[in-house]
């Protein structure tokens, strides 16, 4: 394909970028996907845990069925096409500590919201010293998220869709005949998957939120650690990826650089792992990146208010890897054929409450 017909720039090669791309691509339209060249960037970092009962609440969270369904087919998919493997099911042993918790899991149960995803209680495994006991979460997965990202860019790539650039907002014309222009390539829209760095770059205040960064640990346990596709979860996360494991991750709301650990954060995850494992282990490298999260903690995607022909799929937050598929999949059809996306997704409806506060506040 070359790149002077693209229909399609989008801006990002994340999670949220290539699996735009693949579902645009996969319905015959042509795109240009523009990233910078490697660096650290959520999707590279990511654990890359599906976990069907999240939150204090220990329930599915937002769109969950919908969402689950539509990432199960398309790390498949891309699987067979691309001849990778980065999509796991698993188990996961969670830890509940006290007499609330065991009573609260029993309550999730006999709820049939969250039945089929929580299993029994276990005695922890003889290597592992958590806590109280382990519950166990069916319907989980693991996302090899960084492989995946790999190997879409390279299939981008090879079909001349990839251009490795950092574009500014102003770089984009937008032209009398209502198309956009971005290095003398013309497109019928333009797609913002640029991550955390939405608000500031696009300057929209209304998509500002609570940013946090993430730290994760690279760990090499012994060879016979726990079976692989148990993952450990007690606070923190343990999860096999080939053959080290990952440890993480840290909720940091300052940071220096955004792929910089903050100080603290890789001794926190260390003190976490050594409360429960005595055994041996080496740390590798750490690493860090910053979540894409907007008010709400929701997937945000469609049409930017007040600026034609721009688009964008973000707020992924610490779900991307379950998210992304079906958002994805709902702006493709927006974008193709018009049809109108879910409500809850719709950028315009974060500006209406953003200026409704701004209202109230110049009230007062
Ligand atoms: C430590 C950590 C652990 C996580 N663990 C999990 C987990 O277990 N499960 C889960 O589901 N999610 C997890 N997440 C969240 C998940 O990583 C994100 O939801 C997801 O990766 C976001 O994807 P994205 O494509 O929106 O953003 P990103 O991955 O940040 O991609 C954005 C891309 O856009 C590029 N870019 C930005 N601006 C420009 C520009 N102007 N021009 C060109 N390129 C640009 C960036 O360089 C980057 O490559 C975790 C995140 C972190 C940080």
């Amino acid at each position: 394909m070359s790149t002077e017909a693209a229909q399609h720039l989008i801006i990002g090669q994340g999670l949220a970028g290539s699996a735009l791309a693949w579902h645009l691509i996969h319905a015959g339209q042509n795109c240009l996907v523009v990233d910078r060249p490697l660096g650290e960037s959520a999707s590279r970092v990511a654990a890359g845990l599906v976990n069907p009962l999240l939150g204090r609440k220990i329930k599915p969270d937002w769109r969950q069925a919908e969402c689950l369904e539509a990432a199960h087919s398309y790390y498949r998919a891309t699987e067979a096409e691309l001849g990778g493997s980065w999509w796991d099911c698993c188990e996961i042993w969670r830890e509940l500590a006290d007499e609330d918790q065991l009573a609260f899991w029993q309550q999730r149960r006999e709820d049939p919201l969250c039945a089929q995803f929580a299993g029994p209680l276990l005695p922890w495994l003889p290597d592992w010293e958590g806590k109280g006991q382990a519950a166990i979460t069916y319907g989980a997965a693991v996302l090899h998220a960084e492989q995946l990202v790999n190997a879409q860019r390279n299939w981008l790539k090879s079909k001349q869709s990839l251009c490795e650039a950092q574009i500014l907002p102003s770089d984009i014309e937008t032209l009398a005949s209502g198309k956009l222009r971005w290095r003398e390539q013309e497109f019928e829209s333009v797609i913002w998957c640029n991550g955390f760095e939405i608000a500031q770059q696009l300057k929209l205040p209304w998509l500002e939120s609570r940013l946090s960064q993430g730290c994760i640990l690279d760990l090499k346990m012994p060879e016979n650690f726990l079976a692989p596709e148990a993952v450990l979860h007690f606070g923190h996360w343990l999860v096999r990826h080939g053959e080290i494991w990952r440890l993480g991750a840290s909720y940091d709301w300052v940071w220096s650089s955004p792929g910089e650990p903050s100080p603290t954060a890789p001794q926190e995850l260390l003190h976490s792992l050594n409360q429960r494992y005595q055994g041996e282990y080496q740390c590798l490298r750490a690493r860090a990146a910053v979540r894409p999260i907007i008010r709400y903690s929701q997937p945000v995607a469609g049409a930017l208010p007040g600026m034609p022909g721009q688009y964008m799929l973000g707020g992924l937050g610490s779900r991307g890897c379950t998210t992304a598929p079906w958002v994805s999949q709902q702006l493709t059809k927006l974008l193709m054929q018009g049809e109108e996306l879910p409500a809850d997704l719709e950028p315009i409806a974060l500006l209406r409450a953003y200026e409704k506060r701004q209202s109230k506040l110049a009230a007062r």
